[in-house]
């Protein structure tokens, strides 16, 4: 193996947390996306309007994502736009970081985060002197580092006393001196963000954690329950008529609510209009409200014909949208629950067999999905999609809750109805070509009970 190879480890380990810096400074084209990030913008690889995103916290792996490229890492994303092999890719990040090479291939990398209680030439118990940075660490317990290398790394970092730091012993490098093999510790030191930085990051995230509770809780209390006989409400209910799913007992929509002047903004943060809206709240297995769902329709009933029509709202820190999903009707004494991916495949699905339906909103959270309290038999009616993403998700969730001892079956609808979108076909599209019929099982077909099913 090459002294000079350049190790990847080595390098990914240092780039993480400056994914930011690295891309602007060797991908240009990336700088747009940026600057926006999290939000959508034109994707710098196929072009298009708003198909292209980083991750929120992308800073650590370079994470972003195409809704036609497919996602990438920091390392991957710059092979793509540069036209890059993954060592030239390589190559030009450890040059950017300017990333030792020639590290002893069997080195372990060892990071420590800390406030830098001492930095500079100290005593061993040897009596020599050495370069030295003391850290307290996270845990409380106070680290020294020694090494000659150290003070190399720390001072192209410009580290000081009462720094926040990350202090990395990267291994070792050999080298020959008069005939003689010698092993060398090589260093990386960063700082981190100061004392001041940390609280006022904790302080913007404690607001918007405090913002994003009362705007759900807020919008949740305005909205107007479901009522069949409304006028002002006619948006919502033509929708869910011309898809055959408006429910026959309004019980069945107590998680669901209208809007009827509801603010639409783009990726940017720009309003473009006020729409009737059809909003739903998202609960936790607990039943405990963890965001909102918005479907927003013309006046005319039909979804809006731009952007995305649907929208969650953010989740506030220390919720998870993990297992939540949007219930409709509830659970019977009989235990059995169905699960669906989207609203109106689970508005269907309870239409046509009359059991409560829960929404899991996407298909990680079909694959995720949480069961309330009281489930005994699990339904999963799939979508069919033709990237068999949702095929993949009920299989998982089937999976999951079989390991918590409940049986769980999954139904697809068939290859021979049609469908209406190029992604694939749904319950819904059975719903609308077929009836209840077309169901596995349809109100009043026979008595299921839990154990017949199971
Ligand atoms: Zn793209």
């Amino acid at each position: 193996m090459s002294q000079y190879k350049i190790d990847a480890e080595v390098v990914l380990r240092l780039a993480a947390g400056r994914w930011d810096e690295i891309l602007s400074n060797l991908a240009p084209a990336l700088k747009r996306a940026i600057e926006v990030a999290p939000r959508h913008c034109e994707c710098p690889i196929h072009g298009g309007s708003d198909g292209f995103r980083f991750f929120r916290d992308f800073k650590k792996t370079g994470q972003c994502i195409c809704n036609t490229c497919g996602a990438f890492d920091g390392l991957h994303i710059l092979m793509k736009v540069n036209g890059w092999n993954f060592f030239t890719a390589l190559k030009a990040v450890s040059d950017y970081l300017n990333a030792p090479e020639g590290i002893d291939p069997a080195s372990q990398i060892e990071s420590m985060d800390g406030k830098v209680l001492f930095v500079g030439t100290s005593t061993l118990r040897s009596g020599n002197q050495c370069f030295c940075v003391k850290l307290r660490l996270e845990n409380g317990q106070t680290k020294n580092c020694w090494g000659n290398d150290l003070k190399r790394a720390c001072t192209e970092a410009g580290i000081q006393i009462d720094d926040n730091a990350r202090i990395s012993r990267l291994g070792t490098k050999s080298y020959t001196y008069k005939g003689k093999e010698y092993k060398k510790v090589l260093w990386a030191a960063q700082k981190t963000a100061s004392d001041v930085e940390l609280a006022e990051q904790a302080r913007i995230s404690e607001e918007e954690t405090a913002r994003r509770e009362s705007s759900i809780t807020a919008k949740w209390e305005k909205a107007a329950v479901i009522k069949p006989s409304s006028l002002v409400q006619a948006p919502l209910s033509t929708y869910l008529k011309s898809r055959g799913i408006y429910p026959d007992s309004p019980e069945i929509l107590h998680n669901c609510r209208f809007l009827a002047n509801e603010p639409y903004f783009d990726d940017e943060g720009k309003l473009i209009g006020r729409f009737p809206c059809m909003v739903c709240a998202v609960r936790n297995a607990a039943g405990e409200l963890v965001t909102l769902h918005r479907t927003y329709l013309t006046s005319e009933g039909q979804k809006i014909g731009f952007g995305p029509a649907k929208k969650l709202m953010p989740v506030p820190t220390g919720r998870s949208i993990n297992g939540a999903a949007i219930r409709f009707g509830s659970i019977g004494r009989d235990g059995i629950l169905c699960l669906a991916e989207g609203m109106e495949t689970a508005l269907s699905v309870q239409k046509a067999t009359g059991y409560p339906c829960m929404a899991c909103v996407s298909a990680q959270g079909l694959a995720n999905a949480s069961v309330p309290a009281g489930t005994k038999v699990v339904f999963i009616f799939a979508d069919n999609d033709h990237s068999e993403t949702g095929q993949r998700a009920a299989l998982r969730l089937r999976e999951k809750l079989l390991s918590e001892s409940i049986p769980a079956v999954v139904f697809l609808p068939g290859n021979d109805v049609l469908t209406v979108s190029d992604k694939g076909t749904d319950w819904n599209d059975v719903l609308r070509q077929y009836g209840d019929k077309g169901f596995p099982f349809y109100r009043g077909s026979y008595a299921l009970t839990a154990s017949s099913a199971a």
